[in-house]
């Protein structure tokens, strides 16, 4: 029955063949638009729809409020002979409590005990838990809202000109950030801040720089402040002392791996520079390389970093599409 049917369309040959052009045509149109619901891979379709499959995830966040702020005043200048000038920028009174040659095995031991034991919400906390293991303390009140320099520097009669060869059993400089008031620690989630500071000396010529920045939270757990990359901003006019790496990071963010949730200092100001549209502002932190070069518009359409190819395994905005639509409407 088949074979009567094809010899006789054989025999319309023209209209057969038409009919089969025809037929393929119409399945080949059917795929690349989608008709059939298939995930054939085609470039034609509608990038409004693709994009479902190609956005990173997007990482949980919890924002939280820091109190504490502290940078070196110009690190191309300070040495363990000459001293080293911090500037701080605290929203509550504190203290800033500077630890030299402050050994590392019992740093991170205490850091363990702040999650295990207790709170390393004052200086005498850090100093129990440290079993006094540093060569001189020395002590500052900051008062709030202040951008304070304070120039620290170890005495002449402790000697002391380097802390030895690498590897170190001795950081240079601990810097401990914590609240003055008893109160204040009830209203933050982070109680105190630990800076790990290098400062060059006479054995080791490695330019002065914040190493590590550790947020200690009042439930225990501590992060690790890091910076993001950002693209330096045309419109300011940056400083004449600080390295171009640190123009390009002047944005931190925490993050601790394996964790869901990470916690994010919210951006003063957004700046406009994009750069792939060179117009919309500069909005999600790609991870893990931490590049943020990427706007709303344009984040959805990269898997790879357009600074440094890296596959993207996560993002997160700087700014929720929320607050944006608030900031809009206060300022209409
Ligand atoms: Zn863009
Ligand atoms: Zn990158």
């Amino acid at each position: 029955m088949a074979a009567v049917f094809l010899v006789t369309l054989y025999e319309y040959s023209p209209l057969f063949y038409i009919a089969v052009v025809f037929t393929c045509f119409i399945v080949t149109t059917g795929l690349v638009l989608g008709w059939f619901g298939w995930d054939v891979p085609v470039i034609l379709r509608n990038s409004e729809e693709t994009q479902f499959n190609t956005r990173v995830f997007k990482k949980q966040m919890r924002q939280v409020k820091n109190p504490f702020g502290l940078e070196i005043t110009n690190p191309s200048s300070a040495s363990i002979t000459t001293g080293i000038t911090l500037t701080t920028d605290c929203l509550e009174d504190s203290l800033l409590t500077c630890y030299w040659g402050c050994s590392v095995q019992k740093l991170y031991e205490a850091l363990q005990k702040h999650f295990y034991c207790f709170r390393i919400s004052t200086p005498r906390a850090l100093e129990d838990a440290l079993y006094s293991e540093y060569l001189y303390q020395e002590q500052y009140f900051i008062k709030k809202d202040s951008k304070e320099e304070i120039y620290c520097q170890l005495p002449r009669d402790t000697k002391i000109e380097d802390f030895g060869t690498v590897p170190r059993s001795r950081y240079p400089l601990v810097a401990l950030l914590t609240l003055a008031d008893k109160d204040d620690r009830e209203i933050y989630d982070i109680i105190s801040m630990v800076s790990v500071i290098h400062i060059p000396d006479k054995t080791y010529k490695l330019s002065c720089r914040i190493l590590y920045q550790y947020l200690l939270l009042a439930q225990g757990q501590f992060h690790d402040l890091k910076q993001l990359f950002m693209s330096a901003n045309n419109n300011s006019t940056p400083s004449s002392n600080s390295s171009p790496e640190e123009k390009n990071t002047d944005r931190s963010l925490l993050e601790k791996a394996g964790l869901s949730e990470s916690e994010v200092e919210p951006p003063e100001e957004n700046s406009k520079d994009c750069v792939v549209c060179q117009n919309g502002p500069v909005n999600w932190v790609l991870l893990p390389c931490r590049h943020t070069c990427l706007c709303d518009g344009c984040v959805k359409y990269f898997q790879q970093c357009p600074m440094c190819r890296q596959f993207v395994q996560e993002s997160f905005a700087l700014c929720s599409q929320k607050e944006q639509d608030k900031d809009k409407l206060k300022s209409l």
